[in-house]
């Protein structure tokens, strides 16, 4: 990596949970970081925490005009993290198709948008990193396009790195287990969900964003110069065990309604 300039970061998803707590421990070691969002108002809040020289952006992963003006704006980056992402529940054969859709447009769909523009103006020495789930390897009934979506998102980081290699760019995706985020936070409602998520790994405790911030940031610094076309699962051990039953949960929580 050349280290004769400030790096330079673009985090999409930026404004809240892994996105955010990722900006802020990248911002920590000096690179300066666009918190890219589709909550453009958000982003420009964590700019403006993060202090002079960050900078903010509204985007939408499913709209490639979006993604393309956001990087090129920009210009050359050094980092680009993928952190857009949400999920839906219900079962295959209730589930209507525009709601599949959705899934994988922001979470697949959306994962190439970004590596896409963000791979055009990656320098050599650069880094992609996606945000894959645990979901992408363990399957959970109820969450068809969510697992689909990221499965599919663990293949494409391969694709890219292979693809970009060549001119010195790396691609690596993360693939978190449980994390309480604002994306878990209804999930997390549920009466025994996070008891089971915790049964689920061999540590015994849910993640947090910092661990996932802490990943994201070794995948992109020099000391991973030669890792790529890794998913690396980061879930207290959780891909060991087997998904928790979020279907059953729920049915028991309407149940007592
Ligand atoms: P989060 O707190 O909801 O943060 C995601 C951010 O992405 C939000 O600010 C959201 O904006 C933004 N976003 C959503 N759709 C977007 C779009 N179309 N274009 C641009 N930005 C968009 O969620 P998180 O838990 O940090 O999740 C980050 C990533 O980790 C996701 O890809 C998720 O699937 C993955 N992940 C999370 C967990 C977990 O347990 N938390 C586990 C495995 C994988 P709005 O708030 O405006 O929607």
């Amino acid at each position: 990596m050349d280290s004769s300039h400030e790096r330079v970061a673009v985090i999409v998803g930026g404004a809240s949970g892994i996105g955010w707590a990722t900006a802020q421990t990248l911002a920590a070691q000096g690179v300066q970081i666009t918190v890219a969002d589709l909550n453009g108002d958000g982003a420009a809040v964590r700019a403006a925490e993060l202090g002079e020289g960050h900078r903010a952006a509204q985007v939408d992963v499913v709209d490639e005009d979006s993604v393309q003006r956001l990087f090129d704006d920009v210009g050359p980056i050094d980092i680009a993290v993928n952190c857009a992402g949400f999920s839906n529940v219900g079962l295959i054969t209730d589930m209507p198709v525009a709601e599949f859709r959705a899934v994988i447009d922001v979470c697949l769909n959306g994962a190439f948008i970004v590596a896409k523009h963000a791979g055009r103006h990656l320098r050599a020495g650069g880094s992609l990193v996606q945000i894959s789930s645990l979901n992408g390897r363990q399957p959970a009934a109820g969450m068809s396009a969510y697992c689909a979506a990221k499965a599919g998102l663990s293949m494409l980081t391969q694709v890219a790195a292979l693809e970009m290699g060549a001119r010195g760019v790396r691609v690596n995706a993360v693939a978190p287990g449980f994390v309480h985020t604002p994306l878990t936070a209804a999930a997390a409602s549920v009466p025994g969900v996070v008891e089971d998520y915790v049964d689920n790994t061999a540590i015994g405790r849910p993640g947090t964003p910092q661990d996932i911030a802490d990943a994201v940031a070794y995948l992109c610094s020099p000391a991973a110069s030669w890792l790529t076309g890794e998913v690396l699962d980061l879930n207290g051990g959780a891909h060991l065990k087997r998904y928790p039953d979020i279907m059953g949960h729920v049915n028991r929580l309407m149940e007592q309604a």
